[in-house]
């Protein structure tokens, strides 16, 4: 649905833009609305055309992007903002990791016991469970739809084999 236009096009309602959260999908204008909806992650957009900018109406925080006529960029607040979560993301993941790698190696089981594994087994299953909590947050925080993505990855693949087998 991409209008045959440069990309390097000012934000208005007659082109189509690769949408900012996905960053798959593209994003066009509704029929008889002032608004923006994404073809692949379904977030709707309002557009600021005097500023250039975009903003999410469908996620839980009003997400603000500008288009500099190439690509999206976000408003430095949130730049900002999302680096104090950075940290706190990090910190979530390996602060109780090396808690519990530290018990595993100041207090280290008999070599021959037959759980001798078990304490660096915890201690990766504890990685594992804090990043996927993690991922899991930043997945519903952005919406992000997954299920979609996969099955177009898939659809992708099976394309490229069907094409290059022919
Ligand atoms: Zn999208």
């Amino acid at each position: 649905m991409l209008h045959s236009r440069p990309s390097s096009t000012a934000l208005n309602y007659y082109s189509a833009y690769y949408c900012p959260v996905c960053r798959h999908g593209e994003i066009a204008t509704l029929p008889l609305m002032e608004a923006f909806s994404c073809s692949f992650c379904r977030h709707i957009f309002t557009a600021n055309l005097d500023k250039q900018a975009i903003t999410i109406v469908d996620s839980q925080l009003p997400l603000t992007w500008y288009w500099t006529g190439k690509r999206w960029q976000t408003i430095r607040s949130v730049t900002r903002f999302q680096w104090g979560y950075r940290f706190l993301a990090l910190a979530f993941v390996i602060l109780p990791t090396l808690i519990v790698a530290a018990g595993a190696y100041l207090f280290p089981v008999l070599p021959n016991s037959p759980l001798a594994w078990f304490p660096w087994f915890w201690v990766g299953l504890t990685f594992f469970c804090h990043l996927s909590c993690l991922l899991w947050l930043v997945l519903e925080y952005y919406q992000f739809p997954l299920s979609l993505y996969f099955e177009a990855l898939r659809n992708n693949l099976v394309s490229y084999l069907f094409s290059s087998s022919n």
